[in-house]
């Protein structure tokens, strides 16, 4: 079966084309400036070329319509009809209490998925115009939602609860909900591989970190707890994203610089992190540059970072009374060695040894502790894109 992965953004829609049969990518590209005027890059691997230029795209149904078009064209394509597309699987951010799990698309999950918007208002609505596009395009070919919360959903009260009065969580749904769940829930399976231990007999800390960044507890293969909460806001300093501060701090910013709370939310959100900090960028390769050129504040930010996430292991490995592995994974987990060393630095505690050799090598699941090391280390490049073909394929092969 070939599956068709869409993660749609209010203005972008990046997609992947996988042929189940061997996992193999077929196809991606992205879509931007939808309802703007509109972009196309489109990545056939089948050797074609590369197609990369602007495409009228008033709305997503016409987005759609045209990575379907270079999906099945003579030049660029790698299918030669639409109707060779089994099923599609979408990323939808937010699926609140209601999905623990994967789900086929009906009615009523479209209309669950819409109860969901007031919990993320920006990416809800998003990923509903993505699957409305489709079904406008495809008609009744199978559609799947595979959500960034549902993983999460496994958390304790004690993990997810706030301490604040308890009708906010009865009746409003506050509550940390955790994101990057599909992420948390690919690289935990991959580290059992890897290690050769059933993922039921294993105490795992993932931690995902890219411009938005968490770090997960995972007993038996479950979520037990997660970094981020209520929103993404929330946890470790990020790319722009404050982490956790005091909330006190928002009163007294409004009072102190006549900036109303939506203003102050947005620059929490945009313009703080390690941005924020450095005053040079959210890129971390950015600030390696600028540290290493003697910025103080670029070293700053990126202390900041390591201190919070190995101070987020410690909680973990705290709140699963153990932990026999910890993994690294996305755009700075997967790539940056100095910032991985830099968190392992506080770990010797754990009995952690780092193999600096190992540590040097990338784009393979690959354990970077020593032999001695007690816990085992490791750096498992994420694939949510999989996680969510994968899942489609077995709620739509039933
Ligand atoms: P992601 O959101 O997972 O795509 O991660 C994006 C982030 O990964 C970028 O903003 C960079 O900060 C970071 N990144 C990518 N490559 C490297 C690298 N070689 N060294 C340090 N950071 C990197």
């Amino acid at each position: 079966m070939k599956i068709l992965v869409i993660n749609c953004g209010s203005s972008s829609l990046k997609y992947q084309l996988l042929d189940m049969e061997g996992e193999k990518l077929l196809a991606k590209g992205l879509c931007e400036r939808i309802g703007i005027d509109g972009h196309l890059s489109h990545k056939p691997q089948n050797g074609k070329p590369v197609f990369d230029e602007d495409v009228a795209m008033p709305t997503h149904t016409e987005a759609i319509a045209a990575v379907l078009d270079k999906l099945t064209s003579a030049e660029y394509g790698v299918v030669d009809s639409m109707a060779e597309i089994g099923a599609v699987g979408h990323r939808v951010v937010h699926g609140g209490e209601k999905f623990a799990q994967s789900v086929l698309i009906n009615d009523e999950v479209m209309a669950a998925i819409s109860e969901c918007i007031p919990l993320a208002p920006l990416h809800n609505p998003a990923n509903i115009t993505g699957i409305e596009a489709c079904k406008a395009v495809m008609g009744d070919v199978p559609q799947v939602a595979v959500f960034d919360t549902a993983f999460h959903q496994t958390m304790p009260g004690k993990a997810f609860m706030y301490a604040i009065p308890y009708e906010y969580y009865s009746d409003l749904k506050v509550r940390r909900y955790g994101f990057h769940g599909t992420s948390h829930r690919y690289v935990s399976k991959q580290a059992a591989a890897l290690l050769g231990k059933p993922l039921e007999e294993l105490k795992l800390i993932s931690c995902h970190m890219g411009n938005g960044s968490s770090i997960c507890a995972i007993n038996g293969g479950k979520s037990v707890d997660t970094s981020m909460g209520f929103t993404p806001i929330a946890g470790l300093p990020m790319g722009t994203r404050c982490g956790d501060i005091d909330v006190s701090i928002l009163e007294y910013l409004a009072a102190n610089t006549g900036k109303d709370i939506k203003e102050l939310t947005n620059i929490l959100n945009k313009k703080s992190g390690v941005l924020g900090v450095s005053g040079v960028s959210s890129d971390f390769r950015d600030l390696d540059t600028a540290a290493s050129e003697g910025n103080e504040r670029a070293a700053l930010a990126l202390d900041i970072f390591h201190y919070s996430v190995a101070k987020t292991i410690g909680a973990y490995a705290a709140a699963m009374n153990g932990v026999d592995g910890i993994i690294f994974t996305a755009g700075i987990g997967e790539n940056s060695a100095s910032t991985r060393a830099a968190i392992c630095e506080y770990l010797t505690y754990l009995g952690i040894e780092i193999c600096p050799e190992c540590n040097s090598k990338r784009g393979e699941d690959i354990i970077i502790s020593t032999a001695d090391s007690k816990v085992k280390v490791m750096v498992i490049p994420t694939n949510e894109e999989l996680v969510i073909a994968r899942d489609t394929k077995e709620l739509v092969e039933g």
